[in-house]
């Protein structure tokens, strides 16, 4: 700290850590940018880092991981919120008579890999967990019944009754097969809704557009969920209403349908993967129970969130790491396990389970949507960039150049990442964030 405060260069220092707004890991990067005037080759403008403190640029990491880095996953949260509110009622190019567009909120679960603890309440109080009169005891001596109220921070929820009996196997091959189950969902949620109104899906698509986005959620247990907004649109996408006969309650038998009739296989050891059988389709309405509001928010919550709610690693695994030396739970241990021998199975190369390993088999993508539900996160991002650009135009950090008519020559190399214990206290000071140290 001492040291940094010392450096003459200390205040441009500051100034690149205030403008990662608190990023707890900042990207370093080693480069130049010169700008030539397409017509003459002119240098009109150079940049390099050679005279930045350490001769780096520190610019924000951008992770959607709260564990990772809590001031850039926010700003994915805030992004992601605002992606699902314009696509249910407007705003950011999307138009608001959308909102009048038929849109449900659908929560598609994971099926039963064995009985886990549970905290189920019931009109404000807590029931015990697996009560059961007459309790079967399992191979392994283990009485299938607990009686326990657990408390919300109880580690043990989410955890089996028996973990000998419990298929951990199925849980992270579900994971791993789980974004496919999802595409075949799509598909079959758009051949049902076709045939519900006596059309194929080719002649469905001159009339409805079904617009999706999604989140998946991990379960205490393991096992993701999804959650996902469910529109429907004329033929053009969110600008075009749909028919009045593609109605909401049309779409929920139609949901309803979908998410029974589909399975995904894992091949090679016979086994198939269905949704569980929970599942929930709602209308999101303006002024009803489920405002848009709540359900962006929800959407956004879960798409900063990984697996690490879930007691696993917040990293990748190696073949030779001793799963036993980690400092998890059982439960997460077994998980992990179960990935790295399935994949050593030749048969699932594909599922890559040993690469997804400290996510519990899961490599889908924590928030997506279809083509046309909404603005996209580019977008998003480009007019927060360009905001910050003009920002820096006016304080006379770049000359304003008219961008058809200057070359620009960029080199950027990256030359590391995050901060010393020193920086990370002096970066938390000036952001005013918890900026953890660089571990
Ligand atoms: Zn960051
Ligand atoms: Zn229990
Ligand atoms: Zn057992």
């Amino acid at each position: 700290m001492i040291d940094r405060l010392n450096q003459p260069d200390y205040d441009r220092w500051a100034n690149q850590i205030k403008r990662t707004g608190g990023c707890r890991q900042p990207i370093h990067l080693r480069g130049k940018v010169e700008h030539y005037d397409q017509a003459t080759g002119q240098l009109l403008h150079r940049y390099s880092t050679t005279t930045e403190p350490n001769g780096v640029l520190r610019v924000a990491c951008k992770t959607r991981r709260a564990a990772r880095c809590p001031a850039c996953a926010e700003i994915y949260r805030a992004d992601t919120y605002q992606l699902v509110r314009a696509g249910l009622i407007g705003g950011k190019g999307v138009p608001e008579t959308v909102s009048s567009h038929p849109c449900l909120f659908v929560t598609l679960t994971a099926p039963s890999f064995g009985a886990v603890h549970a905290r189920r309440e019931k009109n404000d109080r807590v029931l015990p967990c697996h009560a059961r009169r007459d309790a079967q005891t399992c191979p392994h001596g283990q009485v299938m019944s607990c009686t326990n109220r657990h408390r919300a921070d109880d580690p043990r929820l989410g955890e089996p009754l028996c973990a000998d009996c419990y298929d951990y196997d199925g849980s992270v091959l579900f994971n791993a097969i789980s974004p496919e189950l999802w595409r075949r969902f799509t598909l079959a949620l758009r051949r049902r809704f076709a045939k519900l109104n006596r059309l194929t899906v080719q002649a469905l698509r001159e009339h409805v557009t079904i617009a999706f986005a999604k989140v998946a959620e991990y379960q205490r247990r393991g096992v993701v969920h999804f959650h996902a907004v469910i529109r429907l649109d004329g033929p053009d996408g969110p600008n075009s209403p749909p028919p009045a006969w593609a109605t909401a309650d049309a779409l929920a038998q139609a949901v309803q349908h979908a998410a029974a009739a589909v399975t995904a296989e894992v091949k090679p050891l016979s086994r198939a993967f269905q949704w569980g059988p929970q599942l929930d389709a709602r209308r999101i309405t303006m002024d009803g129970d489920l405002t848009e509001q709540a359900v962006a928010a929800y959407i956004a919550k879960y798409a900063t969130k990984a697996a690490e709610c879930v007691g696993t690693l917040d990293r990748r695994i190696q073949p030779l790491d001793n799963l036993d030396a980690f400092p998890i739970r059982d439960h997460a241990r077994r998980l992990i396990a179960a990935c790295m021998h399935l994949g050593n199975h030749p048969g699932l190369a594909d599922l890559r389970l040993t690469r997804w390993a400290h996510m519990l088999g899961f490599r889908g993508h924590f928030s997506t949507k279809s083509r046309h539900y909404s603005t996209t996160l580019g977008e998003l991002r480009t007019a927060r960039e360009e905001h910050m650009r003009g920002q820096e135009i006016t304080t006379g950090r770049l000359p304003l150049f008219d961008e058809d008519t200057v070359l620009v020559i960029a080199h950027w190399q990256y030359a590391g990442q995050g901060h010393s214990a020193g920086d990370a206290l002096l970066a938390t000071a000036i952001t005013g964030t918890a900026s953890g140290g660089h571990p």
